[in-house]
């Protein structure tokens, strides 16, 4: 199956998924479940907690509050929203946007790591302690798991599996909304993720100019 197919398959999957209670609430509000947005080639993928109400209604990943929130800080360091994939822990919303649960995490988390198998991004960004807690235990970095506050911004290389990526934990963008300090921090935050960015893109560059030049010599009779 190609990248397309993965992705296609894990969105019929969710939207008749019965895993957890969450699908009630869904279907008597009718709200959407909230699966994915953005570029199947990026980079950079976000992975917030989950769907809130304006979410829920609409079907898209951080379009409400937060959302606005999260565009800022991408607008701060030149990244078009549109360059980089965005999607959740849990899929559905919990009601009142209550915590997610660890029965519901545990359930919907598949779907999840498929999506990551199937963008294969350079950086994973978890947005918020869920998300944080969830990835670096699923990728072996318990030992370096702490607060939030003490690991945001910060660049934990993983290269296990078949995986090989940068994850960077950020605070929840929602929590800008009630303490503008916060948003300060999250921007200092995304100004790394820049940096690291570049780094990756600029190292892929040259890696691939260094191959081109092989592949001439290689090819050259008079080599
Ligand atoms: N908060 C999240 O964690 N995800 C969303 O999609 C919206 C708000």
């Amino acid at each position: 199956m190609d990248k397309e197919q993965k992705l296609k398959k894990i969105k019929e999957e969710v939207l008749s998924c019965k895993r957890c209670l969450l699908h009630k609430e869904r279907f008597e509000n009718k709200f959407y479940p909230v699966i994915e947005e953005g570029n199947h080639r990026a980079s950079i993928m976000f992975v917030g907690e989950a769907p809130g109400l304006n979410e829920a209604k609409t079907g898209r990943p951080f379009c409400g509050a937060a959302g606005k929130i999260l565009d800022e800080l991408l607008e701060s360091v030149n990244i078009k929203r549109e360059d980089v994939y965005i999607t959740n822990i849990l899929k559905d919303r919990p009601p009142k946007n209550r915590d997610p649960q660890p029965e519901e995490i545990k359930a919907c988390a598949p779907y999840l790591e498929r999506q990551i198998e199937a963008i294969n991004p350079k950086i994973i960004c978890p947005l918020g302690r869920y998300s944080m807690r969830f990835l670096m235990e699923k990728f072996e970095l318990e030992d370096q798991l702490a607060e939030i506050s003490r690991i945001h911004g910060k660049s934990f290389k993983i290269n296990k599996f078949f995986y090989n990526f940068t994850l960077m934990p950020f605070y929840h963008p929602a929590v800008a909304a009630y303490n503008p300090n916060m948003k300060d921090i999250l921007k200092e935050d995304f100004k790394v993720l820049k940096t690291l960015l570049e780094k990756i893109l600029e190292e892929e560059k040259r890696h691939r100019e260094e191959w081109e030049s092989e592949k001439r010599e290689m090819e050259d009779p008079f080599y």
